[in-house]
């Protein structure tokens, strides 16, 4: 029954998901010079397109002398300059493409800064970004329809409840709504048919320690679980793992880009490059979507710094770039006494600890004033790793930086989402 909503559902929403679908699938096991060679066609596609119909991007190319005849190799891409957040929403219209197209799906993102990115996407693109989704859950033996568990964030409107639920029995889903322990027994009753689950690692993470906390028997047989949006600590994974059965998995992309990447069963980051070309310069992802006819994305920075591999075979045989690492959002700076410091800073710092120690630390920093950071973690730390926490603080910030550290205390959530640093500094 569930199979037959999905596919009503499809046919109302969006046509082109099974033609995009069968095609992700057909590509699966492409060779990488075949990848390559599709993104090029497809890019020097949307190049022109956007160049004709985009009011943006030919002032734009223009400006860089580039005309989209140039662009014979993928190397040619960078000789169009760089976007970002702040211009897709100063100049939204002047980028959203002129041509007439049947339907067009409307989407927003907030921004960071207050105002939120609004813009609308062609069906190609929406079918693209689904498929990329339901090619992954394939890899686990998936189907879109199959029932899963639901994890989001605290700030739930009690009013929505109800429209929620019709939406979530529509779709096989069941969610969870808070974190008490009635609600959550009943989630666990739940686990029995499940499939898979999803949503954000932190709750995912926090629900598995409440059930080993309260040594709570659970039986279920799930194929995947998968942490959207957030940060996956390391330190999650064995909890979870042992709770649920299996590691979080990680998806990773954004409302502009579409998936930028899926795991694979053999713990690899594969990118969608029939999707998408990813840079990585300086450490920061640059993305170009290349089925963004209605509103073009290209070379956008989004804001994340990575590290991507283009050498290493995974042994489940795709050939699509790995990403091996998101280290987090660029975001706002750690501001020293005398110097700022790159939010990454934190990764440096607990990875050093992890590899010297073999302890992965659940950590958030909050910065409430200038040249002073508050250390949260949550669980108590041995004398000998607080050391060198305290020896990492100082060999990163020197004198230029106050600092506390709390162990056993809950994190700062703003709407849910859990960030692993948050300044209340005001920048000018
Ligand atoms: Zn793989």
């Amino acid at each position: 029954m569930y199979k037959w909503i999905y596919k009503q559902g499809v046919k109302r929403r969006n046509h082109l998901l099974p033609t995009a679908e069968n095609f992700l699938q057909g590509t699966d096991k492409w060779s990488r010079a075949e990848l390559e060679a599709y993104q090029l066609e497809k890019l020097k596609v949307l190049v022109s397109w956007a160049y004709k119909h985009s009011e943006h991007y030919r002032r734009k190319l223009d400006e860089a002398n580039m005309h989209p005849t140039q662009l014979q190799t993928l190397a040619d891409l960078q000789r169009i300059p760089p976007i970002t957040k702040k211009t897709l929403i100063e100049e939204n219209e002047a980028i959203h493409a002129t041509a007439n197209f049947k339907r067009l799906i409307y989407s927003e993102t907030s921004g960071s800064t207050g105002s939120p990115l609004t813009f609308y996407r062609n069906l190609e693109w929406d079918a693209r970004h689904r498929a990329a989704i339901h090619r992954g859950y394939s890899w686990y033996d998936i189907q879109p329809w199959d029932r899963n568990g639901y994890f989001w964030g605290y700030n739930l409107d009690v009013k929505k409840h109800w429209k929620l639920k019709i939406m979530d029995k529509l779709v096989n889903r069941f969610r969870i709504f808070s974190y008490e322990k009635k609600e959550i027994l009943t989630f666990i009753k739940n686990l029995n048919r499940a499939d898979y689950l999803e949503g954000y690692s932190s709750m995912i993470y926090y629900v598995a320690r409440k059930i080993e906390q309260e040594n709570i028997a659970i039986n279920t047989n799930l194929k995947m679980i998968k942490g959207t949006s957030e940060k996956i600590f390391d330190a999650y994974q064995p909890t979870v793992k042992k709770v649920f059965g299996r590691k979080i998995i990680s998806e990773y992309g954004a409302a502009e880009t579409g998936i930028i990447a899926f795991e694979c069963p053999e713990g690899n980051m594969h990118t969608t490059m029939e999707n998408v070309i990813v840079e990585v310069i300086e450490g920061e992802i640059y993305v170009t979507n290349l089925f963004s006819h209605s509103f073009p994305i290209i070379r956008y920075a989004l804001g994340d710094y990575v590290e991507i591999d283009t050498e290493t075979k995974c042994a489940c045989g795709r050939e699509h770039t790995i990403v091996t690492s998101v280290m987090g959002r660029i975001g706002k700076e750690i501001i020293g006494h005398q110097e700022t410091y790159p939010s990454l800073t934190f990764y440096y710092i607990f990875k050093n600890i992890v590899m010297d120690s073999g302890d992965a630390i659940r950590y958030q920093v909050l910065q409430h004033q200038k040249g002073h950071l508050e250390f949260r973690l949550e669980q108590h730390l041995s004398p000998s790793i607080r050391k060198q926490l305290e020896a990492e603080i100082v060999k990163y910030f020197a004198q230029d930086m106050k600092y506390d550290i709390r162990e056993g205390v809950d994190f700062y959530r703003d709407g849910g989402k859990l960030k692993d640093f948050v300044s209340f500094v005001e920048t000018v």
